[in-house]
């Protein structure tokens, strides 16, 4: 695929073109335009003329493309599937399994779209009346990561459709093929021209154009905490509306009353979905004292059984790292603890195959919180396992981050469940349950893991002004 910008309806070439690689074997995927400042504002001025059209719209009217849009992406679930993994790597199943996520915001927002409610309030004056109306936002520029190159895209522009907004989107360097074959779709679902709108290449001319065109009313962006730093510097210039998701290190705690196979299973799925390479990823795992042995040796039988390899053959459980530099952070981190102390239990190593960096399931004992992986953001397949006493210290260990995106913790006790979930500082808690991520369900950090939540009914509120009207009778 050698793609171009997708622009007003249609397909534009930019001055040049960069090369989409596989990270499982380094082989050309497509390419992708390299678009910059000029594009940008010419996408950014479609979204313009195409916002007033599209928000007259009725709800159904906007709801029906976002069905149909749902729609196609189930019926080209496999293609779209195995292209996540050519240019993501990670397993096909998981990747079909993004393709389902996927599909879910434009259902979910689809229906949301039909529940923008306003209030009318009670007036403080019998000759007045005070209405509430929500209305979209104007356009949108949304730009988003790698690590999910469909899912990212829908959990954006899906709520932002629905309220009437229209967008211009940004995705990663290294995934700009699957939002492209989207673009595909919505054209293929008849999106009116102008409002979506794909302009993939230079990411701070791109962004910079968000930030600096009056047009744009609000940046939604998926990625990295320091790149969401700077957009709130540039976005203090306009005071331009901001939602942020941004990078998380999650805690697992298992008490000790948990269900021990549960948390087993919990802890695999959170740790090494994607081969660790999510926001949501367990990044360190506190256990309790009287099951620490039981639970370590459990983990690690689990984790040493997952296969690497090339997410394309069949018994992949983890693909390749994104790249070099996400492999030798990962192997940082590693051999930091191990230079400190930790038990290798498993892993604690990687290679280099075909030009793909892939790196052995690992888990790792006797860790304490002086350890960079016990603060950085791993993002590999690394489980650090670390022994508590007390559910209190569980807690100001968990908290001890400057994230707050996800937690995990395991008990089957009520009262103790309840005070953990209660003094997590994390925008989303697992409770027995290490993948809690639904379209329906609010996500997003606290801290400096983000502002704002997607998904849920929430994720439509980013996308509306409220508007106050005081009526005299
Ligand atoms: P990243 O380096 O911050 O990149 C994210 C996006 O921002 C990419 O499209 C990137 O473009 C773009 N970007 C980079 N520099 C920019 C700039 N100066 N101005 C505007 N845009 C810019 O993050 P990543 O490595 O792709 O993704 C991994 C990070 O995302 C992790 O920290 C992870 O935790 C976080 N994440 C968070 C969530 C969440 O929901 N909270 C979900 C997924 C991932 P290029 O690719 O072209 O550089």
């Amino acid at each position: 695929m050698d793609a171009q910008l997708y622009i007003n309806g249609t397909w534009l070439e930019a001055p040049e073109n960069f090369d989409v690689l596989n990270p499982a074997n380094g082989e050309k995927v497509g390419s992708a335009a390299n678009g910059g400042r000029t594009e940008t504002n010419q996408a950014i001025k479609a979204a313009h003329e195409a916002f007033p059209k599209w928000a007259a719209k009725t709800a159904e009217e906007r709801a029906g493309y976002l069905k149909k849009l749902q729609q196609l992406m189930l019926e080209h679930k496999d293609e779209l599937g195995e292209l996540v993994t050519k240019e993501m790597g990670k397993p096909l199943a998981e990747a079909k399994g993004e393709v389902m996520y996927a599909a879910s915001f434009l259902e979910w927002y689809a229906e949301e779209a039909r529940r923008v409610y306003g209030d009318l309030i009670p007036s403080n004056s019998k000759d007045k009346r005070f209405m509430v109306m929500k209305q979209p936002v104007g356009v949108v520029g949304a730009i988003t990561p790698w690590n999910f190159p469909l899912a990212m895209v829908t959990r954006k522009i899906a709520p932002a459709l629905a309220a009437g907004c229209t967008a211009v989107l940004k995705p990663a360097e290294d995934t700009p093929l699957s939002a492209i074959r989207f673009a595909e779709l919505c054209a293929e679902a008849e999106v009116p021209n102008g409002v979506i709108n794909i302009v993939t290449g230079e990411a701070a001319e791109i962004g910079g154009a968000f930030m600096e065109h009056e047009a744009v009313k609000k940046v939604t962006f998926t990625g990295s905490t320091e790149v969401g730093k700077l957009l709130m510097k540039q976005a203090s210039e306009h005071v331009k509306k901001l939602s942020l998701e941004l990078g998380g290190h999650a805690p697992i705690i298992v008490l000790d009353d948990a269900d021990i196979e549960q948390a087993v299973d919990g802890a695999i799925a959170s740790k090494f979905r994607n081969a660790g390479q999510t926001c949501v990823c367990g990044n360190r795992i506190y256990v309790q004292e009287r099951i620490y042995e039981d639970f370590v040796e459990k983990f690690t039988e689990r984790a040493s059984q997952l296969k690497v390899g090339d997410g394309l053959e069949g018994d992949a459980d983890l693909g390749p790292l994104i790249n070099k530099d996400g492999f030798e952070k990962v192997d940082r981190h590693v051999q930091d603890a191990l230079k400190q102390g930790a038990a290798l239990k498993t892993g604690g190593s990687g290679f280099e195959q075909d030009g793909g960096y892939f790196y052995e399931p690992t888990v790792l004992a006797d860790i304490n919180h002086d350890m960079v992986i016990m603060e950085e953001e791993t993002f590999g397949p690394v489980a650090p396992i670390q022994k508590v006493k007390t559910d209190e210290e569980a807690i100001e260990l968990a908290n001890d981050s400057r994230y707050g995106l996800a937690a995990y913790f395991f008990t089957d006790n009520l009262k103790r469940g309840m005070k953990v979930a209660e003094a997590l500082e994390f925008g989303i808690v697992g409770w027995n349950d290490g993948r809690p991520s639904a379209a329906q369900a609010p996500f997003g950090g606290m801290k400096e893991s983000g502002l704002d939540r997607e998904g849920g009914h929430e994720g439509i509120e980013a996308f509306l002004e409220t508007k106050y009207v005081s009526v005299g009778l």
